[in-house]
């Protein structure tokens, strides 16, 4: 799972997405204000990867691998326009399956078998957070695909209808005053950037933290969730079989090569 700061002010107030979070198998560290809160609090320098970034790592290696992946979410037109970009792109890689993400909370099962059987050892879900962090984990169980990753807005940028930041902004770490600039809809959900940025200068210097974050479950969250280094969980659905082991070892050697 990506973690971001907006993910750990939501994980902060909601319990059961505190939960989602902390069982993820790999948490890496999606963009500069989660690094430099790491930096800040534990002095040290995480390598960090934006979700989108790692999703067309990810994309890359299942090319070179032939692991066929399975793109989930999105709006109909966005996902058949991401497919057809995907054959651009990688023109090796089996894509075994695509459905768009407005389907009924009643069709899930379905959903979930039409994945399975498409025999996919990749599946991305994008639903938008944290809608696709609880999808995943409501039915990671029922799932038979080895390697699930939530991945937000990617299906729109790689269809075209949504334009990544330039350089410049990814650069720098900026790419969220980008999105803010070109869609200020989204203001209420960048002042969990405010809040986050206060709760680690609060926590630096030893202040009172707001009472939500002084009954002491936060503390787990910022340990195991920021940590940025892809790391295993004692609750990876991880069976032993080949194919998992073959992603995992892939995703591992992704991340590390991140920026
Ligand atoms: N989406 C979806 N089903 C839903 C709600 C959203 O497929 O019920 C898709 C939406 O079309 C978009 C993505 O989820 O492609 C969310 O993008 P956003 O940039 O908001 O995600 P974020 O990374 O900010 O969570």
């Amino acid at each position: 799972m990506a973690i971001n700061p907006e993910k750990v002010c939501f994980a902060r107030g909601d319990e059961a997405f505190r939960e989602i979070v902390r069982k993820a198998t790999f948490h890496v560290c999606d963009g500069a204000g989660t690094a430099a809160a790491v930096r800040i609090l534990w002095g040290v320098k995480i390598p960090r990867i934006t979700g989108i970034e790692l999703f067309f790592q990810m994309l890359a290696v299942a090319e070179e691998e032939d692991l066929c992946a399975f793109l989930l979410g999105a709006r109909p037109e966005a996902i058949e326009r991401a497919r057809q970009a995907l054959r651009e792109r990688h023109p090796r890689l089996r894509v075994a399956g695509c459905l768009d993400g407005y389907f009924h909370e009643d069709e899930s099962e379905s959903v979930v078998q039409e994945i399975n059987a498409s025999g996919a050892d990749m599946l991305f879900v994008a639903l938008g957070s944290p809608k696709q962090e609880r999808w995943i984990a409501r039915y990671r169980s029922m799932l038979e695909t080895p390697f699930c990753m939530g991945v937000g807005g990617s299906f729109d940028v790689l269809s075209g209808r949504v334009k990544r930041a330039p350089r410049v902004f990814r650069r720098t770490g900026t790419e969220w005053l980008y999105r803010l600039a070109r869609e200020p809809w989204r203001w209420r959900r960048q002042t969990a950037l405010i809040g986050f940025a206060l709760s680690v200068l609060r926590e630096k210097f030893r202040l009172p933290q707001p009472r939500l974050y002084r009954q002491g479950r936060h503390a787990e969250i910022e340990e195991g969730a920021v940590s940025g280094v892809a790391q295993s969980s004692s609750a990876s659905r991880d069976n032993g079989t080949t194919r998992s082991d073959s992603v995992r070892s892939q995703l591992l050697s992704t991340h590390s090569a991140g920026d």
